[in-house]
C-alpha cells in the first residue's frame, strides 16, 4: 500500500476505498479498466483555489481538456468554475454541461472560423489568441457577424516552467504564445480592429509545473506588458495567469493552490494591480489525484532479464507512460495474501507496441485475478484515452460519499465501427 494516499482514498480492513466503497468492489460491479473519481476530491481541489483568491474579482476556469467528461465538468461547473475550452467539441461538452457560456475562454494556436463563429453565436467570455495572423481572422469573422470578438493576446513570458520539455509551454522557441517584444504591437492591431474588443492578457508557461518560483517570474513579466500596453491606451480588465499547477504523482512536493496564490497576490498587490479580475485556468490540479484506473492482472511472465505483469489497462487508457514516460503509482487494491512473493515487474498493457507499458521496475506482490489501482489518473489519462487496436474506451464511475454513479459505459465494438461504412 503506498504511504501516502490523495484526498478522498483511504485504507481500510487491508482495502483501499475511494470514499465510502471499496475499490475491489467497483471493479467486480464494472468490471476493468474502470476509471474511478472522487467526487469530494474535485471539489476539495477547487476550494483550495477558491480560498486562495477568496475576496477577489476572479473567475477559475477548469481547462476541460484534462478531463472531459461531462459529469465531471457538471461537478466543477455546479460549483462555480467555469471552463476553459480548446476545440469546437469542447464547446459543444461545455454548453451540454451547462455552463454560461460568459465563463468561456477559447483558448489554442490553431482556431478554425467554424469554430470562431460558433463561439461567437454562444457569446464566450473571451478568445485568447495566440498570433497576430489569428487576431486579423477573428476579427474580420466577428466583424462580418456585425460583432466584436472580446479577446486576450497569449503572451509568452520566456520563463522556464522546470518541467518535462513536452508540456513546457512559456520559453520563447515553442508554438505558444506571441513573443514578448511584439506584444505591444499586436495589442495596437487588436485595439484598432472594429471586429474586437480588448478585454485581458493571458499567459500559459507549462504543465505540472512544481515551484512557485516560476509562476513569480512570469507575473513580473506579464506586469511589465501590462504597464507597457496600457502606457499606449489600452486598457486591460482581467489577467489570466493560465494553469499548469502540478500535482503529486510520486513524491512530488508542488505548492498548495491557496498557498501559491497567496505569494502571487501578494506580488500583484506590491505592484499596484491587486484590482484586476484575476482568471486561471487550472486542469491537472482540479482532477489529475482525484481519480484512479483500476485494471486487472491477466497473467504474469517472468524473464531472464525482466519480469511482465501483463493487465487489462494499455496506453490506449493510459498514454502518459508512452507519450512522456510520466510515472502513476500502480498499488493493489487489496493488501497481497502473506504467501504472495514480491517481485519486481514492469506492468504492461495488452497493446501491439513495446511503448505500452504503464509502469517499470515496480516492487509488486501480485497474482492472476488480482486488482491494481494505478494511481493519480484523473488528468490527461480518459480524455487522451483512443480506441488504438480496437479497444474500447473505459467505462468510469463518479463517487460521492457511498453513492456511485456511472458516468460513462464501456465502450462495445459496435460502438467502435458505428461510424464506419463498409463497402457494399
Ligand atoms: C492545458 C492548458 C491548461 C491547463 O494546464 P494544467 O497543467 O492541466 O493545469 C491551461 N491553459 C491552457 C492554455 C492550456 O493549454
Amino acid at each position: 500500500m503506498p504511504t501516502q494516499l490523495p484526498d478522498g482514498f483511504t485504507e481500510r480492513d487491508q482495502q483501499l476505498w475511494v470514499e465510502g466503497v471499496s475499490l475491489q468492489a467497483l471493479a467486480q460491479t464494472h468490471g476493468t479498466p474502470l476509471f474511478v473519481y472522487s467526487q469530494a476530491a474535485i471539489i476539495n481541489a477547487l476550494a483550495a483555489y477558491q480560498r486562495g483568491l477568496y475576496g477577489r474579482r476572479h473567475l477559475i476556469c477548469y481547462a476541460m481538456k484534462a478531463n472531459s467528461s461531462l459529469a465531471i465538468l457538471q461537478t466543477l461547473v455546479r460549483a462555480g468554475c467555469g471552463l476553459d475550452i480548446v476545440s469546437g467539441g469542447e464547446l459543444e461538452r461545455a454548453l451540454r454541461a451547462g455552463v454560461e457560456p460568459s465563463k468561456v475562454i477559447f483558448s489554442g494556436v490553431g482556431k478554425t472560423r467554424t469554430e470562431m463563429r460558433r463561439a461567437l453565436d454562444v457569446g464566450i467570455g473571451c478568445f485568447n489568441v495566440e498570433s497576430v495572423a489569428e487576431l486579423e481572422v477573428l476579427g474580420d469573422v466577428a466583424q462580418g457577424m456585425g460583432l466584436r470578438a472580446p479577446v486576450s493576446l497569449r503572451v509568452n513570458p520566456n520563463v522556464d516552467a522546470q518541467t518535462h520539455p513536452y508540456i513546457s509551454t512559456g520559453l520563447k522557441d515553442n508554438k505558444f504564445g506571441i513573443a514578448h517584444e511584439d506584444v505591444v504591437g499586436a495589442y495596437q492591431r487588436a485595439a484598432a480592429h472594429p471586429g474586437l474588443r480588448v478585454v485581458g492578457i493571458d499567459c500559459h508557461i507549462g504543465s505540472q509545473i512544481t515551484q512557485a518560483a516560476p509562476y513569480l517570474d512570469a507575473m513580473d513579466r506579464m506586469l511589465d506588458l501590462v504597464q507597457a500596453i496600457e502606457a499606449c491606451g489600452i486598457a486591460i480588465e482581467h489577467i489570466d495567469f493560465g494553469g499548469g499547477l502540478g500535482i503529486d504523482y510520486h513524491g512530488d512536493t508542488p505548492p498548495s493552490a491557496d498557498a501559491l496564490w497567496q505569494a502571487l497576490l501578494a506580488k500583484l498587490d506590491a505592484r499596484g494591480y491587486g484590482e484586476r479580475t484575476i482568471c486561471i485556468e487550472p486542469g491537472r490540479s482540479l482532477v489529475g489525484n482525484a481519480g484512479v484506473c483500476l485494471t486487472e492482472v491477466l497473467y504474469l511472465k517472468p524473464g531472464e532479464h525482466k519480469n511482465f505483469c501483463i493487465v487489462d489497462a494499455a496506453m490506449n487508457d493510459l498514454p502518459r507512460p508512452a507519450l512522456y514516460q510520466a510515472y502513476h503509482q500502480i498499488v493493489p487494491v487489496q493488501t497481497p495474501k502473506a504467501d504472495t512473493p514480491a517481485l519486481t515487474w514492469d506492468v504492461v498493457g495488452p497493446v501491439c507496441e513495446s511503448g505500452d507499458w504503464l509502469g517499470r521496475d515496480r516492487e509488486l506482490a501480485v497474482r492472476p485475478g488480482d486488482c491494481l489501482a494505478v494511481m493519480s489518473a484523473g488528468a490527461y489519462c480518459m480524455s487522451m484515452a483512443s480506441n488504438y487496436n480496437t479497444r474500447g474506451r473505459a467505462a468510469e464511475v463518479l463517487v460521492a460519499g457511498e453513492r456511485v454513479q456511472v458516468i460513462r459505459e464501456r465502450e462495445s465494438a459496435e460502438d467502435l465501427m458505428r461510424s464506419e461504412r463498409p463497402l457494399s
